[in-house]
């Protein structure tokens, strides 16, 4: 039996009045997605425990099968070891984005997605010109990133800088920035960095290069997301199985480390629009040859949520519809047995640009039975099927134990 889970992050969502109260994965023509659900189940899952912000951090964690409450140290450490960083005891990892802030506002989290090569002459400035006594304390990893996402390490972290509360950048869009800088005993520190970097990158080459090409600039450095490593027990471990991840997303690959599985880089794939969608599929389905479960996460639908854009969200899950689930369809018919969920981590709403935290749908399809379910996957099928996952991370158990 070969798994396959397929990740389309942020896809759940509301109903939306510019769809005429559809939800934007009810709006889209999903001929493969709903092939599987038709042929298979659907349900709601609850992927982020009450108390938990939802993020694709808390999200992916319970749809790859991790209870959020006993294993989420920060999004910071799992990053880190997407980036081969070893984080000893007592060290922390903050993720650190690249932001663009307007008037006081937070106009984008990801600097009008800045290119890596950019961030890194940005990050590298800012480790040129820490003072010697925080040289010693932390570490910015220039070009180690991707893109507006980055990582920041420090060394003998105390106990008040583990539990600063911070605030994600894509929470705040559009809101009086200020309001939203880390807050709690050893925060001064961290809003030290972050002011001092606003002011050095304004003047920066970087960013009179992408005002003069009519981009934004990259504002400031946004610290948030920090923690200790976790511990998890492996996929081995749980179920004997040989995993891999396919994803353009370091924190997922950072979950997949940790799970023990293997992380299969596809040329092309960007975490944005262009892509390489079904190059996704094609490479997931050649490793199945060795592996048990392969791990699809798709980033483009989250990325439509946050800009609030309906349209190019319902364009998003066609494309992954089409030419990851499409290809899948085509490609898993080699095998005997095989097994597809689809689970997004999250709901990214596009009339709000954040995520949320109610229950996700999902699908899990058979080769090896016809079930009878719906003839369209989305959020109201699945609220109708009347089967609820409140634990979200017990699905991975089903998926991989109902044979
Ligand atoms: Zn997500």
């Amino acid at each position: 039996m070969k798994y396959v889970l397929v990740i389309p992050d942020g896809m759940g969502d509301r109903p939306v009045k510019t769809l005429g109260g559809k939800t934007p994965l009810e709006a889209a023509s999903t001929p493969n997605m709903d092939f599987f659900a038709s042929h298979g189940e659907v349900g709601l899952s609850s992927n982020i425990p009450v108390g938990f912000v939802p993020g694709t951090d808390i999200g992916c964690l319970s749809v790859f099968g991790y209870d959020p409450r006993k294993y989420f140290t920060g999004r910071g450490p799992l990053e880190a070891a997407e980036l081969g960083i070893k984080l000893k005891t007592g060290e922390l990892a903050f993720r650190c984005n690249l932001v663009t802030v307007d008037g006081g506002l937070m106009k984008d989290f990801t600097a009008d997605h800045i290119s890596t090569l950019e961030a890194g002459a940005l990050l590298r400035s800012l480790n040129e010109r820490l003072a010697p006594s925080l040289r010693k304390k932390l570490k910015f990893y220039p070009g180690r990133g991707t893109g507006y996402r980055n990582l920041m390490r420090v060394n003998e972290a105390d106990a008040a800088l583990k539990s600063v509360s911070c605030t994600p950048p894509h929470d705040i869009l559009g809101k009086k920035y200020a309001d939203f800088l880390p807050k709690s005993d050893g925060s001064e520190f961290l809003i030290r960095l972050m002011r001092e970097s606003l002011e050095l990158f304004k003047k920066h080459p970087v960013n009179q290069k992408r005002k003069a090409a009519g981009k934004l600039e990259a504002s400031m450095i946004w610290l948030w997301g920090q923690g200790v490593p976790p511990n998890l027990p492996t996929l081995h471990e749980r179920f004997g199985f040989k995993g891999a991840v396919i994803t353009a997303v370091d924190l997922v690959k950072g979950i997949a480390i940790y799970a023990g599985m293997d992380v299969i880089n596809v040329p092309g794939v960007t975490g944005f629009f262009d892509t390489h969608y079904a190059g996704k599929a094609e490479y997931a389905v050649r490793a199945l040859e060795d592996h048990d479960l392969l791990v699809i996460h798709v980033e483009s639908t989250d990325e439509a949520g946050h800009m609030g854009d309906a349209r190019l969200k319902v364009k998003a899950i066609e494309d992954v519809d089409r030419q990851v689930l499409g290809t899948l369809r085509r490609g898993l018919e080699k095998f005997e047995d095989y097994k597809v969920m689809v689970l997004p981590d999250h709901f990214t709403c596009v009339e709000t640009r954040t995520h949320s935290d109610e229950p996700v749908p999902f699908l899990i399809y058979s080769s090896k039975e016809n079930k009878e379910g719906p003839e369209k996957f989305c959020e109201k099928t699945a609220l109708k099927s009347g089967w609820a996952v409140s634990e979200g991370y017990t699905l991975m158990d089903l998926f991989v134990g109902r044979d």
